[in-house]
């Protein structure tokens, strides 16, 4: 017998795995502040609601996928929150990408109220939260991550438990620093290759068979080719998240001079109100440099 599920935030990433969710026949009750994305929900064959509240009361299994740190404890703290209205024994799965001490601190006031809580943020972009085939970071305990398990599988193809509350996230923010160094190194490239007179597309057909190939590249190409900066995955997002590594590494003591740079150049484009582009508009800063 499937679990019932609550989906909170059905935004660019939220909405295709819900339908996901459906698709595999689960029943899913959603809330989300855009009236256009309740209403997607609804043709997909959820339950759309008007609060937290009522999609949280009757569910096994409560989702939450919203863009930071502070909507996540909006959502889940107060009066009006899926901690005060999550029956006893569910489950909170946050797919958020957060600050993992926001995570930490979320499993332990969920304990106190007797739900348990995980950290799976995501990574694969709407593409991947589209095809189903998301790479899932999990934090938390190994016998929710296993309770779990049927519900990443509907939502993505690498499933990873990576160790305690928390870790999930730690995980994530790595793969944004990696993300980002290398978009902005692809960005490099492509100002380069054009500004010395070589065909672009011919260029990236050869450099993607070979060592510098990545699924970057793979999945950025057309918006590189083409100036396509619709999002995706928007800037503000991945400022978000040059905060959370670059404030994890720190604690840690690890060095990320080549992050703390590619870092700077996401905080300046934002700064120049690029903020609502897709990740790969870090072209657009190099150009600038460049004098394109
Ligand atoms: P989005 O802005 O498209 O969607 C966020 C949704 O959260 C919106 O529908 C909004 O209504 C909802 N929301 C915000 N505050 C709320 C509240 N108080 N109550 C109810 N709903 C609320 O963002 P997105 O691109 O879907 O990203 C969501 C998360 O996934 C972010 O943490 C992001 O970093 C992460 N992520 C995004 C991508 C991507 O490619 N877009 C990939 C991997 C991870």
């Amino acid at each position: 017998d499937r679990p019932s599920i609550a989906w909170i935030g059905l935004g660019i990433m939220g909405s295709p795995m819900s339908e996901n969710l459906i698709k595999a026949g689960y029943d899913v009750t959603g809330f989300t502040l855009e009236q256009d994305k309740l209403d997607r929900l609804t043709a997909a064959g959820g339950t759309a609601v008007g609060s937290i509240a009522e999609a949280v009361r009757d569910a096994d299994v409560i989702i939450t996928m919203v863009p930071a740190s502070p909507q996540v404890e909006a959502v889940a703290y107060g009066p009006e929150g899926i901690l005060e209205n999550a029956r006893p024994g569910a489950l909170l799965i946050d797919m958020s990408s957060i600050t993992p001490g926001t995570s930490v601190e979320l499993a332990r006031a969920a304990a106190a109220r007797g739900i348990r809580v995980l950290d799976a943020p995501v990574s694969g972009g709407e593409a991947g939260a589209v095809e189903a085939v998301l790479s899932i970071m999990v934090g938390g305990e190994q016998a929710d991550f296993d309770a779990a398990r049927p519900v990443f599988e509907a939502l993505g193809r690498t499933v990873v438990r990576c160790g305690p509350h928390g870790s999930g996230q730690t995980v994530k923010a790595a793969n944004q620093l990696i993300v980002a160094v290398n978009i902005q190194a692809c960005a490099e490239a492509v100002v380069f290759l054009e500004k010395s007179g070589v065909d672009l597309t011919a260029a990236l057909d050869v450099l993607a068979g070979g060592l510098a190939g990545s699924t970057v590249l793979a999945r950025k190409r057309d918006n590189f080719l083409g100036r396509d900066f619709r999002p995706g995955f928007r800037i503000d997002l991945h400022h978000k998240d040059m905060g959370i590594v670059t404030d994890a590494a720190r604690a840690v003591g690890a060095a990320l001079p080549v992050g703390a740079v590619v870092a700077q150049l996401v905080a300046s484009l934002r700064a120049q109100g690029d903020g609502g582009l897709d990740h790969s508009a870090l072209l657009r800063t190099v150009e600038r440099l460049s004098g394109s």
